[in-house]
């Protein structure tokens, strides 16, 4: 497993030594797979998987491991991997969920708590829309309560080339997005990325801007950036999120970091909303498109 996904580093070598035990055997019995499928899930527990989302998962692998033809076939071991591997993906969502884009311009709101990684994902988001998209992004500093958030997006985008809205100290976000509408002509961008306001807590006053700024320019998507080291308190801010603004995807952020990666993995059950993103680093070069079959073969293998 790759360093820029350590999140998982410790619950993939569990779960690989679990598998060892029957991956290759050309005979297996059902009390070889109980007893597997019984360490996988004391190892998903171990990880900080939400618990409800450990009990779905086991219950298909189960279902699958002990319904189907595992035991009689040539390499039960393999197959027994591939029903892992496949419900592992089911968790995470199923396939890739691309972004939105098709509007011009299209506009995506990033939303979430300060200190997630708003602003850094929102250069890293301009940057793959540019290389990957082939599209005129520009970003909108719209965190005016962090002051330092707004230089940091122009730097950012001074850097990389990025057409950058001018915000002045002293504008409200409302006064922001009116007027990046225009400067969005007039720089011919294609895709605007607003970065908003993050707190410390979800509450009235933010939920409430960010209901205003839905209204004056409607995004095609709202991405909440979440923090994957907090754990399984990123799972709550996502469901705090979603039933005020109706997020469209999630960008899950630090996944190189060392916390337990048991959130990132439940995140999409719990809440239903598609993880589009993963930040692996603080470099503007450091973010991933999401795989779901991807990360299951990472944490597989
Ligand atoms: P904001 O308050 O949500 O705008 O957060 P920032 O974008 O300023 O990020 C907060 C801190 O997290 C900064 O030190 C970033 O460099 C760091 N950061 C953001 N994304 C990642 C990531 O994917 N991995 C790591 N390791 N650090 C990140």
């Amino acid at each position: 497993i790759l360093q820029e996904f350590h999140m998982f580093e410790n619950l993939s070598d569990k779960i690989m030594t679990s598998l060892k035990k029957v991956r290759g055997q050309h005979k297996i019995s059902e009390a070889n797979i109980e007893e597997v499928i019984k360490e996988i899930r004391l190892s998903l527990l171990e990880a900080d998987v939400n618990f409800k989302v450990v009990k779905t998962f086991i219950d298909k692998v189960k279902e699958k491991a002990l319904g189907q033809d595992v035991l009689t076939n040539v390499n039960p071991g393999q197959m027994f991997v591939k029903i892992v591997h496949d419900e592992l993906v089911n968790v995470l969502g199923g396939g890739a969920v691309d972004i939105n884009v098709r509007e011009n311009p299209s506009v995506i709101f990033l939303v979430g708590l300060q200190g997630a990684g708003k602003t850094t994902s929102a250069a890293k988001l301009s940057l793959y829309i540019r290389q990957k998209l082939n599209k005129k992004p520009g970003l909108v500093p719209a965190d005016i309560y962090r002051p330092a958030a707004i230089d940091q997006l122009q730097v950012l985008g001074k850097q990389n080339n990025i057409p950058t809205f001018p915000t002045q100290v002293g504008m409200k976000p409302e006064e922001i997005l009116e007027k990046a509408k225009q400067w969005a002509r007039d720089n011919m961008v294609e895709v605007v990325i607003v970065d908003t306001a993050g707190r410390l807590q979800i509450d009235e006053d933010l939920m409430g801007e960010l209901g205003r700024l839905k209204e004056i320019w409607t995004p095609q998507e709202i991405l909440l950036v979440a923090d994957a080291m907090l754990g399984q308190q990123s799972v709550n801010v996502a469901e705090g999120f979603h039933k005020r603004l109706n997020l469209t995807g999630l960008v899950l952020t630090k996944v190189d970091g060392d916390a337990r990666g048991g959130a990132a993995l439940s995140i999409r059950e719990v809440t239903g909303i598609p993880i589009k993103f993963l930040g692996i680093g603080e470099k503007v070069t450091a973010l991933e498109v999401f795989h779901p079959d991807r990360l299951a073969g990472r944490i597989l293998d």
